[in-house]
């Protein structure tokens, strides 16, 4: 009953925000943060970054990468508020970045809500068959109804996580030139204090669940993913969140030497940031990233075919990137990517 009561409580309010804020929001066009061509893509150290939209990441260099959850299906508010809600496979073949000559090894999944795993099953069977899914067991499970094809083809990560500092495993990818570590973290609330979708999939669906409120989201985990040199060490690092999180839930770790390296690159998200004390300024002021995308910051309820505009009511862009912009490190710099935009990165040198 309690469920019930929150479910339409949130699903009014997602509503009267969709219907009452669409046009009011902070109406910033997506900044690529640094001028074209200060970068060459053609250096064989760059790493490139392309947003395919929500929190969803292809990270390459040299012909290997790996993924970070993509969404394109975007299901309409009353269809995640009270109907059925099913990839668009459609629009996934017309938006997913044909990059052949990239070899991606690795789905990366942050948690289980259908804004981050709906369209996953299908971009692993049609798009990147070789790929490997990393997840929680609710990802596990959900994934696993989809196409029992996608069984042996997925990881679960809880037992392998970074927890309080300590560091967990690495997985290595792509000849041992990418690795990545899988990091305990949480998800703040979605509006008004209010968390939905909480919990793990305890049941075995038979088929994707139809329904957004079944998609409970696990154990929410960060992701740290290192390119390594020829000499095996790293030289370009990224750590990825694809939720909010109370710091130092989903924080990097402390390593030892000589994995101690500066993060070359945050992506945080952004949606409902200020539902939490200080997020991510903490992550920010700690690990010092030279340069930080913003992501998860435009609306998901919307045609990813049309123009991007902010999350009504919970991205607030007017304040959030002045906040930002006090708490990046004096050399750093910030980018609200833009939807299939690609941005290219230079080790520091
Ligand atoms: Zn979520």
């Amino acid at each position: 009953m309690k469920q019930l009561f929150v479910r339409i409580v949130c699903s009014m309010l997602a509503l009267l925000f969709a219907l009452n804020c669409a046009g009011m929001g902070y109406r910033v066009e997506p900044d690529p943060g640094r001028s074209p061509g200060s970068v060459n893509v053609m250096d064989p150290e760059a790493v490139h970054v392309q947003y395919l939209g929500t929190s969803g990441f292809l990270i390459y260099r040299g012909g290997h990468g790996l993924l970070t959850a993509p969404l394109y299906s975007n299901p309409h508010i009353f269809k995640v508020g009270f109907g059925r809600i099913t990839p668009d496979t459609v629009r996934i073949n017309r938006l997913y970045p044909d990059q052949q000559d990239v070899k991606i090894e690795a789905i990366l999944v942050g948690h289980a809500h259908y804004d981050h795993l709906l369209d996953v099953p299908y971009v692993a069977l049609r798009h990147v068959p070789e790929a490997v899914i990393y997840g929680n067991a609710s990802v596990a499970r959900i994934v696993s109804a989809a196409d029992s094809s996608l069984i042996g083809r997925m990881k679960v990560l809880e037992k392998q996580l970074s927890r309080e500092g300590r560091p967990g495993s690495w997985f290595y990818l792509a000849d041992s030139t990418i690795r990545f570590m899988a990091i305990e973290s949480d998800h703040g609330p979605h509006a008004l204090g209010i968390h939905v979708m909480q919990g793990e999939v305890r049941t075995g669906f038979k088929r994707l669940p139809r329904s957004a409120w079944a998609w409970r989201e696990g154990m929410t985990i960060a992701y740290l993913i290192d390119f390594l040199g020829p000499d095996g060490q790293t030289d370009f690092r990224i750590h990825y969140q694809d939720a909010t999180s109370h710091y130092p839930l989903g924080a990097p770790p402390s390593l030892a030497p000589p994995e101690i390296h500066r993060l070359d690159l945050a992506i945080v998200a952004v949606g409902s940031w200020f539902q939490l004390p200080d997020y991510p300024g903490k992550l920010l002021r700690n690990h010092q990233p030279r340069n930080i995308i913003l992501a998860h910051w435009e609306g998901f309820f919307r045609s990813p075919l049309k123009a991007p505009k902010p999350i009504p009511y919970s991205a607030r862009l007017r304040s959030f990137i002045p906040y930002i912009e006090e708490n990046l490190p004096e050399d750093a710099d910030w980018l609200l990517p833009r939807p299939g935009a690609v941005y290219t990165f230079l080790p520091a040198r």
